[in-house]
């Protein structure tokens, strides 16, 4: 399950520019929150600086853990410091995770830095076993629990394109409803006004990016 893909990886340290392109968290519902992502490929500098670039965003956010497509980008991966804080806590990197043996069920709240300020109640299993890559190559294989499992849980849901509001129940949904209309008016506003790119645009920018990691 997802292990072949994680093999293909390769490492490499030569140096390409990340190029104009400049990151920040997109908020709901901007359509790159619905892609898919594909499993990493090779692994290079300019991957290297995005990732220190998503750290520093969460951080700026105050999160603990900020996913690839969070950033507008299609590919597998998300970074997480269940400190919130670059001081503390340690900083992980999950590339092509893959999320197995899941053991009881939790329920607890949940946030997410593309819908800032809204926050529900998400069912999950307790305990789960993540299987990834760090940035290093090295095969990460951890049994977690408590937040560090519904962080993975989270994470792992934005590179399939789900967000933790898809998992709340229909009658938690309906107390969001008026959130999630605000979110669209903004975004739709944004838009109207240049502030996001058209579905085509963003639909090509994603496949530049697919074809050259993934
Ligand atoms: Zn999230």
């Amino acid at each position: 399950m997802g292990h072949v893909s994680l093999e293909r990886l390769t490492y490499n340290r030569e140096i390409i520019h990340v190029g104009e392109y400049v990151l920040e968290i997109i908020t709901y519902p901007h359509p790159t929150l619905r892609h898919k992502s594909k499993p990493i490929k090779r692994v290079d500098t300019a991957l290297r600086e995005v990732v220190r670039e998503m750290f520093e965003l969460m951080y700026e956010a105050k999160g603990v853990g900020l996913a690839a497509n969070q950033v507008d980008l299609p590919i597998r991966l998300f970074v997480v410091n269940l400190e919130a804080d670059p001081a503390k806590g340690e900083e992980l990197v999950f590339i092509n995770p893959v999320i197995r043996m899941p053991k009881g069920t939790e329920e607890n709240e949940e946030g997410c830095l593309s819908l800032p300020g809204l926050y529900g109640n998400v069912v999950r299993p307790k305990k789960v076993r993540i299987n990834a890559y760090n940035l290093q190559g090295e095969e990460i294989n951890a049994d977690v629990e408590g937040l560090f499992s519904r962080v993975v849980q989270h994470e792992t849901d934005h590179l399939d394109g789900v967000l933790f509001i898809d998992r709340m129940t229909e009658s938690a949904k309906v107390d969001i409803d008026g959130e999630l209309d605000m979110f669209e008016t903004e975004f739709k506003s944004r838009r109207e006004t240049g502030g996001v790119p058209n579905d085509a645009v963003i639909a090509a920018r994603l496949s530049e990016w697919e074809a050259k990691y993934c």
